[in-house]
C-alpha cells in the first residue's frame, strides 16, 4: 500500500514537471458528509470509498492524477451538480424573495492555518464563527483560496476567490460563500488581514501553523458595506471542487469583489505557484438565481 502510494506520488511528480503544474497530497475543504444513510452496509462502504478518495493525491493538470481522473463523484455520469460553473448574469433568474446572509456571527479568532500543498487553508473550531441565511445557522468550518477564481462570471475568472465553507447543524449540507478577489487597492481591514496571512503562511511540512497571539476575523475578507448583511449574490447548487466532489454544497457567490494589492497577489503566487482552479463544469440546466 505504501509502495503503491509512493509510486503514485512519483507519477505525480513527473506529471507536475511535464505540465508545470502542482502535485501533492491535498486535504479537501471539508470531508464528504453524506452520512445520513450510514445504517446500511453498502452505504458504509460508499462512505469509506469517499473518505479514501478524499485522501488520494490529485493534480489540476492533464496527467495521471489530473482532473479527468479525480475519484468519488467528480467524474460520474450521474453527477449533475458539479462545481465550479460559469454564471451568465443575464440567464441567472432574479428572485426578490432570496434570504439575506447575515455575517454578524463572524468573530475574532485565533489564526490556525493548515498546510495544503494546493492552497492556504484557515481552520475554525466549531462555533467560533457562523452565519445565518434567512433563519438557518451555518458554522464556519474553514476558508481557503483558489488562484484564479474557480467561478466565472460571464466567462471571466477573477484573480483569486476565497471560499468560506460553512456546515449546517448536522454537517450534512455545506454553504460556500465565494468572495471574488481582483487586483487593486485593498480596503484597510482586508489589507491588514491578508498581510497577516502572508506573514504566517504555514511551512510546507504537513502541520498546522498556530502563531502565538495572532487573531483574525473572516469579516475582514467581505466586501465593504456588506457587513452585517449582503443582499447581492448568485446562488446555485454545486459540489466540493476537490475530490470526492460531493454534491451537497450550495454556493453563494457575492457579486461585489474585494481587492488584493498586486504585491499581495504576488506573495500568494510565490508561496502557491501553481493554478488550483478546477475546470468549469456543465450546468446541466440547474437553476441559478440572483438577488435583485
Ligand atoms: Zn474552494
Amino acid at each position: 500500500m505504501n509502495r503503491n502510494r509512493t509510486l503514485r506520488l512519483l507519477l505525480a511528480l513527473v506529471s507536475s514537471i511535464s505540465f508545470s503544474l502542482t502535485v501533492c497530497r491535498a486535504t479537501p475543504p471539508v470531508t464528504n458528509a453524506q452520512s445520513d444513510s450510514a445504517s446500511s452496509t453498502s452505504a458504509n462502504k460508499a462512505q469509506a470509498d469517499v473518505s479514501e478518495c478524499a485522501k488520494e493525491p490529485f493534480t489540476y493538470d492533464n496527467g495521471p492524477l489530473g482532473q479527468s481522473h479525480w475519484c468519488g463523484a467528480c467524474n460520474l455520469d450521474t453527477s449533475k451538480l458539479q462545481a465550479p460553473i460559469n454564471i451568465n448574469t443575464k440567464a441567472a433568474r432574479p428572485d426578490g424573495s432570496l434570504p439575506s446572509i447575515n455575517f454578524s456571527g463572524y468573530k475574532a479568532t485565533k489564526l490556525v492555518t493548515s498546510e495544503n500543498v494546493h492552497t492556504l487553508k484557515v481552520d475554525y473550531k466549531k462555533g467560533e464563527s457562523s452565519i445565518t441565511i434567512g433563519k438557518e445557522p451555518f458554522t464556519l468550518v474553514e476558508f481557503h483560496f483558489h488562484r484564479p477564481s474557480e467561478e466565472a462570471i460571464n466567462n471571466h475568472r477573477a484573480a483569486m476567490v476565497i471560499h468560506l465553507v460553512h456546515a449546517n447543524a448536522g454537517a450534512t449540507a455545506y454553504v460556500a460563500v465565494s468572495v471574488l478577489v481582483e487586483e487593486g487597492i485593498p480596503a484597510p481591514k482586508t489589507e491588514a488581514l491578508v498581510n497577516k496571512l502572508i506573514r504566517y503562511f504555514p511551512p510546507p511540512n504537513g502541520f498546522q501553523n498556530v502563531p502565538e497571539g495572532v487573531d483574525i476575523n473572516a469579516a475582514d475578507l467581505l466586501p465593504e458595506g456588506s457587513f452585517p448583511e449582503n443582499h447581492n449574490y448568485f446562488r446555485y447548487g454545486g459540489s466540493l471542487t476537490t475530490p470526492a466532489c460531493g454534491e451537497n454544497v450550495t454556493f453563494y457567490v457575492l457579486k461585489t469583489p474585494i481587492r488584493f494589492s498586486a504585491e499581495q497577489l504576488r506573495q500568494f503566487e510565490r508561496r502557491y505557484p501553481f493554478p488550483n482552479a478546477r475546470n468549469i463544469q456543465n450546468t446541466n440546466g440547474r437553476p441559478i438565481v440572483q438577488t435583485k
